[in-house]
């Protein structure tokens, strides 16, 4: 088990705002597992690539998984320099001005590089993967075969190189600014919000929504 707080390195800190660096490792946990998604980049040659990629955490680690076909899963697996990036967007916030609007959101930058996850662990890796994304499915679906298996490529990320900033102040605004105060300043909160789900082309008339569907639609409603 790693240290509470996050490091505190000249690498990892936040020079623009740094008030809203955040070194509470329980914030980043949080943060990673509201996270559907993150952003992966390499350098491909002297070429940075950046993609999108759901994320789990295991612990103080992260767990990404792809195909093992894929150009930038292969790239990683050797253990190269990457970096990535997991965003929550919250809000909007409208100042009265453009240059003071911005963005409400919780943020996470996570350096280092990638190992394979092999043998037992590499099932019970996809496992939380799956429950991450869609949590209670692992339970549902049926057993992974060997040939899923092997075509799939777990990646683990060690939570040690990560800074958290989260922005979620108001517009800036003070009394003496002279701005028109017509004009209205605030916030939009901004969240992910489930739709209806449907069914399958293959799915029996009559079949009922999954408890891990029927959970996960209430959890973003
Ligand atoms: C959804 C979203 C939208 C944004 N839009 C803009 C924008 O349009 N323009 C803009 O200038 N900035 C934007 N930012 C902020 C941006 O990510 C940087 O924080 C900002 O550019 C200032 O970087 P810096 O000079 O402090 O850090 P840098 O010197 O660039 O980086 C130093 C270190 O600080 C850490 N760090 C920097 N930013 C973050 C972060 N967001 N989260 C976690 N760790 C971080 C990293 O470890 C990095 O290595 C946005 C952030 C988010 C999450």
């Amino acid at each position: 088990m790693s240290n509470a707080e996050l490091p505190r390195t000249d690498e990892l800190r936040v020079k623009r705002i740094p008030e809203k660096q955040v070194f509470d490792r329980d914030a980043l946990n949080a943060l990673l597992d509201e996270a559907i998604v993150g952003h992966v980049a390499v350098l491909r040659g002297d070429q940075p690539v950046v993609l999108p990629v759901g994320i789990g955490r295991d612990g103080d680690t992260l767990l990404i998984h792809g195909s093992t076909g894929s150009g930038i899963f292969r790239e990683m697996a050797d253990g190269r320099p990457l970096s990535v990036a997991v965003t929550l967007l919250d809000g909007l916030v409208y100042a009265r001005s453009a240059f003071e609007s911005s963005i409400h959101y919780r943020s996470a930058v996570i350096m280092g590089s990638a190992a394979v996850v092999e043998g037992d662990e590499k099932l019970e890796a996809l496992a939380i993967l799956t429950n991450h994304m869609m949590p209670g499915r692992w339970e549902e679906v049926r057993e992974t075969t060997k040939k899923e298996l092997a075509a799939t490529m777990v990646l683990r990320v060690p939570l040690e190189r990560v800074s958290v900033k989260v922005s979620d102040a108001g517009p800036d605004e003070f009394e003496d600014d002279g701005d028109d105060r017509s004009i209205w300043a605030g916030v939009l909160p901004l969240r992910i919000v489930a739709g209806e789900p449907y069914a399958s082309e293959m799915t029996p008339e009559g079949t009922p929504v999954s408890p891990s569907v029927i959970a996960q639609t209430q959890r973003l409603s």
